[in-house]
């Protein structure tokens, strides 16, 4: 039976949500509507993450809960692309036995072609990467015809779902081989797209009506494209998607500190539609403990990038990743870390336990030997602190007049609307999860009217409005924060909704 409908759950990184998009456009084109059930669909897919073992565990129970679909109806196809495709290969096939499917992140171009081989021969069938070159220069490998490129290339437009904000891809593996990190094993080695099908694909996005581009890589600043006789380096990219007319607003993630190039800055600095924002990770504040992550950067050369930053574009807003408890981590090296969140006051910071990924040379190398409950203990300290410099931050905020790109509305609103209810709920949106006390704390309720978006320094701002605010840009009034949210009125609009989005 020729299968026609498809769910499809999306686990990890932004590059996982922009796999799952072309993905699912792809799924689209080949004829199938989307469910939002595995019960209703005759494809089940997950694209899943492999960076902390949580993320597999999450994924190996939705497989188990499958089990009993399966038996019932034995055509649903089910399947697993992404990292953990790519990390744990053939052996999740023994693990569960009715899945069909396996596609690594590398290999997304050829899913169309193995679902149909699924569906035909009822087989266990796997698509996973043979062996991708490390031997050449990543500028070299950029010039390589990439299939996936095809993936990327051939986005088009999808009915009812909005491109106010998009993601692009512009670089694709990563190369640095950090001790923790599975991802240069499951997404292979750095590649870098050529600058102009990135500037095709962020132009014919604008013309649907995107606003606001986000520029993927997973060391994005570490971008290199041999073109013809010229070497394209990040900072020429983001001036060529600047020079791209109607684009209001580019932001760009993950920079990785030891590739960092300050002429970087000047385009921050010179480009105004290039946001103040930049996502920056430190690991660690302990030069001892950078080290046994062969991050390639000591805590001095990672101040005086930030420093630099701020000389160039006093307000810019930080952000930060942290690993507390990496094998080894004493008490000295932690608080080395939480004096350099102090010090740096970031805008947020991402703090995650110490999760040892199997083949990573920590993992060989050394003993997870940090207990769990001082892991735990380590990350609600980092969070603590860095929430008393949010909120501080944000306070600053108040009678200030803000920009937002208005995304839709707030989670407590549509919750509302969901509900019909005609009683107020703790308001807060758009964040992240684990953010409920955030909203609970405000101590401020939403209406079913409360919109939500994000300012050019990737503040999160919720305020009420009208549906015709949805996909402008608006003047927002800050009346109230959180360490997370900025509550306001909408002041006025800066420049009206290009499309309708609802
Ligand atoms: S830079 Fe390090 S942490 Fe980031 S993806 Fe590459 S190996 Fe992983």
């Amino acid at each position: 039976m020729k299968p026609a409908t498809y769910f499809l759950e999306t686990f990890g990184c932004q590059m996982n949500v922009l796999d799952s998009q072309l993905v699912a456009a792809r799924l689209r084109e080949m004829g199938l509507r989307r469910v939002d059930s595995p019960r209703e669909a005759d494809v089940v897919l997950f694209n899943t993450c492999s960076v902390r073992q949580h993320a597999e565990d999450k994924v190996l129970s939705r497989l188990g809960g499958l089990r009993a679909l399966k038996r019932r109806r034995p055509e649903t196809i089910i399947g697993v692309i992404g990292c953990m495709a790519e990390r744990v290969r053939h052996e999740l096939f023994a693990q569960v036995p009715h899945l069909d499917l396996l596609c690594g992140p590398g290999e997304l171009h050829h899913l169309e072609a193995l679902l149909v081989e699924v569906s035909e021969r009822h087989e266990q069938l796997a698509a996973l990467a043979s062996s991708q070159s490390r031997r050449t220069t990543a500028a070299e490998r950029g010039q390589a015809d990439d299939p996936l490129e095809v993936l990327d290339s051939s986005r088009h437009a999808v009915p009812g779902e909005s491109v106010l904000q998009s993601y692009v891809r512009v670089q694709r593996g990563c190369d640095k081989f950090c001790t923790y990190c599975v991802v240069p094993f499951v997404r292979g080695p750095e590649r870098s797209r050529p600058p102009a099908n990135i500037v095709a694909e962020v132009r014919s996005l604008v013309a649907q009506g995107c606003r606001e581009i986000t520029l993927l890589g997973q060391t994005v600043n570490s971008y290199v494209y041999q073109d013809g006789e010229r070497t394209v380096r990040f900072a020429e990219l983001l001036e060529q998607v600047h020079a791209i007319d109607g684009l209001d607003r580019i932001r760009f993630v993950t920079s990785f500190p030891a590739d960092w190039d300050d002429s970087i800055f000047r385009v921050l600095r010179d480009c105004p539609r290039v946001c103040p924002y930049l996502h920056l990770p430190a690991q660690s504040g302990s030069d001892r403990v950078l080290k046994a992550m062969k991050r390639g950067y000591t805590v001095a050369e990672y101040l005086r990038i930030v420093d630099t930053a701020r000389r160039y574009v006093p307000d810019i807003a930080l952000a930060g990743d942290f690993i507390v408890g990496f094998p080894g981590e004493t008490e000295e090296d932690f608080q080395a870390t939480v004096e350099l969140v102090r010090r740096i006051e970031y805008k947020s910071i991402f703090v995650f336990k110490y999760s040892p990924r199997p083949g990573t040379s920590a993992e060989r190398a050394r003993e997870d030997d940090v207990p769990a409950e001082t892991k735990s203990r380590r990350n609600n300290e980092l969070l603590a602190v860095q929430s008393v410099i949010s909120l501080r931050q944000k306070r600053a905020l108040i009678g200030r007049t803000v920009e937002v790109l208005v995304e839709g509305y707030s989670k407590a609103a549509r919750r509302l609307q969901d509900s019909d209810a005609d009683t107020g709920v703790d308001a807060g949106d758009g964040l992240p999860d684990g953010c409920a006390h955030d909203r609970a704390a405000s101590g401020i309720t939403a209406s079913p009217r409360q919109l939500a978006g994000r300012t050019p320094h990737d503040s999160i701002a919720v305020f009420d409005g009208e549906p015709a605010h949805i996909g402008a840009i608006v003047n927002v009034r800050i009346e109230s924060v959180s360490p997370l949210t900025l509550f306001g009125r909408i002041e006025g609009v800066r420049s009206p909704a290009r499309v309708s989005i609802r």
